[in-house]
């Protein structure tokens, strides 16, 4: 209010301006709360696994300490918690080194189709332990995008996990690329034909730790950050996600990157 006063004071049109600043401060009030209720998130989601930690460490010592049986089945879920906290302060980290840098744009060329092909056979493993089969529509030539490539392998795998670990029920994903001109944007969809996600959740999931099911994501040892770390790097690439599900017939996630400048495809990267 104070920065509102000194402001308008000091030129002619004080509407305009009040209207500016209070734009801005509400932006500012809802950043602090985002960033608040983030902390408090992450912390609880790492309170989970320390406490359960804890107990049973409190259990070993005192009534399981000469039950060998009970000992191996308790220290298999005090290795399965650390290991759930480990991948979440990955995720975190990763959030992180993205917001550390969010005027730096990604600078090199990468074929998408390439790219796409990578991942696809470096995930065929993760699928077939959930019995899901990858199929492939590719165009045979490439298909440039401005990024960096090791952030949009990250998007990729996070997408295809995804499939697999909510989408597996329905025995395949569908990963296809194309541009249908030199000028259009460029598209690539990971689909899988499993449950689906109600429509209301579809605008939420994005969210730092917005899960559809909390039972399921923890079960399938998801940390609610993926999909989050998936937009912010699009964000970073000026590309975005749309994301398209009937409950019952399956999910679509589709990154659309703009089309590279004209000229820049055949220049070296
Ligand atoms: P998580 O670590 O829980 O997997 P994500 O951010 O990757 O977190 O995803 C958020 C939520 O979106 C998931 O918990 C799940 O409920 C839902 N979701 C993501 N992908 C799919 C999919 N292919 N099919 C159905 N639900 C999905």
């Amino acid at each position: 209010e104070r920065a509102y006063r000194v402001s308008a004071s000091s030129i002619g049109d004080g509407t305009e301006l009040f209207v500016l600043l209070f734009k801005d401060q509400s932006e500012a009030r809802r950043i602090d709360r985002m960033r608040a209720d983030f902390i408090a998130n992450a912390s609880h989601e790492l309170r989970t696994p320390l406490a359960s930690v804890s107990g049973f460490i409190e259990t070993l010592r005192g009534p399981a300490r000469d039950d060998p049986v009970a000992r191996e089945n308790f220290l298999q879920i005090m290795h399965n918690q650390t290991q759930r906290m480990a991948r979440l302060i990955d995720d975190l980290l990763s959030l992180s080194r993205l917001e550390m840098k969010p005027y730096l744009k990604p600078s090199g060329r990468v074929d998408l189709v390439q790219l796409l092909d990578g991942v696809v056979e470096s995930m065929r493993h993760l699928a077939g332990e959930s019995g899901v089969t990858i199929e492939k529509a590719f165009p045979s030539t490439p298909i440039f995008v401005a990024g960096n490539h090791d952030e949009l392998v990250q998007v990729f795998e996070n997408l295809m996990e995804n499939a697999c670990k909510y989408g597996g029920a329905g025995g395949r994903i569908l990963v296809s690329a194309e541009q249908a001109g030199p000028l259009e944007e460029v598209r690539a969809t990971v689909r899988d034909f499993g449950p689906g996600i109600p429509e209301e959740h579809i605008p939420r999931v994005t969210e730092r730790f917005y899960r559809v099911d909390v039972e399921t994501s923890r079960a399938q040892k998801g940390t609610g950050l993926g999909l989050s770390i998936v937009k912010h790097i699009l964000t970073r690439h000026d590309a975005r996600l749309s994301i398209r599900s009937k409950v019952g017939k399956g999910a679509a996630f589709t990154v659309h990157f703009p089309p590279l400048p004209p000229g820049a495809a055949s220049r070296p990267a």
